[in-house]
C-alpha cells in the first residue's frame, strides 16, 4: 500500500518534521492554507477518524492540543483552526488520518460555507435517528 505519510514517517520521501515521538509525528504542510499549518498524525496507519484505536487518538488528539499552542506561538496567530476531513466526499486527499492545524490572522479569509436551515420535523427526524443509532451502537463503542 501507497502512502506518502508512511514515507514521510520512515525517512523515505523529505518533510520537515517538527515533532516526534513514540507514537506521534507533526510535520508542515506542503501546501499550508496559513504559513506554519501543521499536520499532527499517528505513525501507524489509520484511514480515518473512525478507524484510529481509542488510546491513541487520546494520545493524539493531546499532541493536537500541545501543538495548537506551539502553532499559535510561534506564527504570532490571533487565532487557529482544528480539522480533519474524513471521505473524500469531505475532502480528504491522504488516506492516513491526521490532524490540521491552521493559524488564522484577523480577516485573513473565510472558509465559504452556507449555512442551512431545519423545519421542525426534519430536525426532530435527524435527531431521533441519531438517538436510536446511540442506543445501539453505546456499548460497543465504551466497550
Ligand atoms: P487532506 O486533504 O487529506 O485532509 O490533507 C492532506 C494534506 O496533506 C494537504 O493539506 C496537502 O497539502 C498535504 N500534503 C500532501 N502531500 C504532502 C507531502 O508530500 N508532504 C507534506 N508535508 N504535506 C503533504
Ligand atoms: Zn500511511
Amino acid at each position: 500500500m501507497e502512502c506518502i505519510f508512511c514515507d514521510i514517517i520512515k525517512r523515505e520521501a523529505p518533510s520537515e518534521i517538527v515533532y516526534e515521538d513514540e507514537d506521534i509525528i507533526a510535520f508542515l504542510d506542503i501546501n499550508p492554507i496559513n504559513y506554519g499549518h501543521l499536520l499532527v498524525l499517528t505513525k501507524l496507519h489509520f484511514d480515518n477518524f473512525l478507524t484510529v484505536p481509542k488510546d491513541l487518538l487520546h494520545k493524539l488528539i493531546s499532541k493536537v492540543q500541545f501543538l495548537a499552542g506551539i502553532v499559535k506561538r510561534s506564527t504570532n496567530a490571533d487565532g487557529f483552526n482544528t480539522m480533519s476531513n474524513n471521505g473524500t466526499a469531505a475532502g480528504q486527499r491522504i488516506f492516513h488520518f491526521h490532524f490540521h492545524i491552521i493559524p488564522r490572522f484577523e480577516n485573513d479569509f473565510k472558509f465559504n460555507l452556507i449555512s442551512k436551515s431545519y423545519d421542525d420535523n426534519h430536525l426532530k427526524n435527524i435527531s431521533s435517528k441519531m438517538k436510536e443509532f446511540i442506543e445501539k451502537y453505546q456499548g460497543q463503542f465504551d466497550g
